[in-house]
């Protein structure tokens, strides 16, 4: 391709393509033409965000006075927190239905798995934040298939869930971004599109109840085995549990294929009457099933069982991380696509590179999603330097992401860290760096310091209380090493004594009880996170960590002991000196989100 000269002040990149069909293409010249306009676009949207909502209580309380101008912005709107909405979100949840954030009535609430004192963050959404979402999905398989060919002659084995929802106080619904789309005519009632065919049905998709939605979307998937073309999950963690879900019930699976008959465990009516005209006896499909998998060699049972299959797609990339070797492991090897960035206060962008290996993903922000700034991180000065607009953040620095959307999170910080790692057109390609603040997370959990320092708080508590003992210091990690994946605590006891099993595995269970919804809800109802465990470590090994962090140039003076450990090295010898191991014996207490009367 001949180099073009860049436009004074303009980034240009290849063009995207060639486009698999004349859809796609359209698809294509759309993204091309948002990102070469990026600056203009943002300034579109700023205005259209500001005039149509010129009249709410909160963009008149400062001072606003109808200006729709990126500066009167900067100069009269805070950067703000949760926190500084809370008390607007919570008379939104009450049933103030008056224009307080957005001209635009709240269709409903956005349950984020970032929280806030515990329970879940609630984002505010209108119902044309529907169209936008869909607009984003639209995007990805044009440019997926400008890297996959093919994609059309087969289906996408995804491993898709609703999770529970509530109404607030004031009547609102209030659930995951995810649930909310599953449910909406987007979703149920979508065209017939050859590049998106999901071998689950929609009503095992929708079905509410984790264990049968996904013994439904497992069969379907080895029932299609010959057509699946992709497999994936939201999130790797995701995919990971389908497969332990497989390794734990093939006999039953296939024992359905076998018989043609629906195992009773699935009761759901509209489930049951979707799988009906899947399943006929089919005694050689049961027989390679139940060959493979009573093998017990699970290495590359992607690849086997569904042998067409030319990527995973699932997002390895922030806090999913850690599964890539595990996923590899079980996929044999299989690329993994991370296709989009998203949360459930806005959708942000797509890979526009989605095969390119893990470490290099980057996602394109999108520029009509909202507007977006970001706050540099690295500036070295003592207050936090102002924030920058989408086109004016530098290659190779990290941000602090700050969205400004339509239905009403004005310059609102997301907590995410991102740092640039190019550009298609004008608009910045970013690495997602991590999360603020989050310390641990196995699924959707996002657990920070203060958190895990109360359920250390509790779980001391009791400890002291039963056997006189006390915790001298602590540390963790997410370990992630089996499926589901766990927090593992690693307790010094002062004066290095031991407490009876008993009292050490309700120490594990206080910490979870004390740990937010997310983990709770993620433990007790999906099962996507595995028991807590103490690991009890002899006297003096807090020393040796710190005497490790100086050896290798930590400061004597500054030393402080972190509160999680990702470090191989030092979580090797935290193990080594691992005196007694304990798990929490029960789930934490979960209830679903305002049925105890609360927004
Ligand atoms: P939620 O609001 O519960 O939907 O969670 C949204 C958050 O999930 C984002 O703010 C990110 O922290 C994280 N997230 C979403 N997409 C990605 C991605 N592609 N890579 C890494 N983290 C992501």
């Amino acid at each position: 391709m001949v180099a073009v000269m860049p436009a004074a002040g303009r980034r240009t990149s290849e063009p995207l393509g060639p486009a698999a069909c004349e859809s796609d293409a359209k698809k294509l010249e759309y993204i091309e033409e948002m990102t070469a306009n990026a600056g203009e676009v943002q300034e579109r949207v700023l205005a259209e965000i500001l005039s149509r909502n010129a009249g709410t209580e909160y963009l008149r309380r400062h001072g606003m006075g109808g200006a729709t101008d990126r500066k009167t912005f900067r100069e009269k709107l805070p950067v703000v927190t949760y926190e500084d909405l809370r008390p607007e979100i919570q008379r939104i949840a009450d049933g103030d239905r008056s224009a307080i954030l957005s001209a635009e009535p709240i269709s409903e609430f956005l349950t984020s798995s970032g929280t806030s004192a515990g329970e879940r963050k609630l984002m505010p959404t209108i119902e044309e934040d529907l169209d936008r979402r869909e607009l984003l999905y639209s995007l990805l398989m044009p440019v997926m298939n400008v890297y996959v060919p093919g994609l059309d002659k087969g289906k996408g084995l995804y491993f898709l869930f609703v999770k529970s929802e509530t109404k607030t106080a004031g009547g609102l619904a209030a659930r995951p971004v995810l649930t909310s789309y599953y449910n909406s005519h987007h979703f149920r009632q979508r065209p017939f599109d050859p590049y998106n065919v999901y071998t689950s049905p929609t009503a095992a998709i929708l079905c509410p109840d984790p264990r049968q939605s996904m013994y439904a979307q497992m069969l379907c998937g080895l029932l299609h085995r010959l057509d699946v073309l992709r497999v994936g999950a939201v999130f790797a963690s995701g995919l990971l549990r389908a497969i332990r879900f497989l390794q734990l019930n093939w006999r039953s699976l296939a024992a359905d294929i076998a018989s043609g008959e629906l195992s009773a465990e699935v009761s759901d009516r509209s489930v049951r009457e979707a799988l009906f005209p899947l399943l006929r006896p089919d005694p050689d499909l049961a027989r390679f099933i139940a060959g493979e998998c009573a093998a017990g060699e699970w290495g590359g049972i992607v690849r086997r069982i569904w042998p067409k299959t030319k990527y995973l797609d699932v997002i390895v990339t922030g806090a999913m991380a850690p599964y890539i070797p595990t996923l590899e492991f079980y996929s044999g090897g299989l690329p993994m696509a991370c296709t989009m960035y998203a949360s459930s206060e806005c959708y942000f962008g797509l890979n526009l590179r989605p095969m390119c290996p893990p470490a290099e993903v980057a996602y394109t922000i999108m520029p009509n999603m909202g507007f977006f700034e970001f706050i540099p991180l690295d500036s070295g000065d003592a207050s936090p330097a102002p924030p920058v607009g989408l086109t004016e953040v530098e290659q190779g620095k990290e941000y602090e992401l700050v969205i400004t959307t339509y239905a009403g999170l004005y310059r609102y910080q997301v907590g995410d860290v991102l740092q640039v790692a190019g550009f298609h057109n004008t608009a910045p390609a970013f690495k997602f760096v991590r999360r603020k603040n989050v310390i641990l997370s196995i699924d959707s959990d996002k657990t920070d310091e203060a958190e895990l320092q109360a359920a250390v708080g509790r779980a001391a508590a009791w400890l002291a209380e039963a056997s006189g003992l006390g915790v001298a210091e602590y540390t963790s990690q997410a370990c992630t090493e089996e499926i589901p994946g766990h927090y593992v605590v690693y307790w010094e006891l002062i004066g290095g004594g031991s407490a009876a099993a008993e009292v050490m595995e309700r120490c594990c269970w206080e910490m979870e009880e004390a740990l937010n919804v997310v983990y709770r809800q993620n433990r007790a109802r999906d099962g996507s996170i595995g028991p807590l465990e103490i690991r009890v470590v002899r006297q003096g090994t807090f020393e040796e960590v710190m005497d490790c962090a100086i050896a290798r140039g930590a400061s004597i003076n500054q030393y402080k002991l972190p509160r999680c450990v990702g470090f191989r090295p030092i979580i090797e010898l935290l193990d080594s000196r691992v005196v007694a191991a304990h798990f929490s014996p029960a789930p934490p207490t979960w209830w679903p989100e305002g049925s105890r009367g609360r927004a």
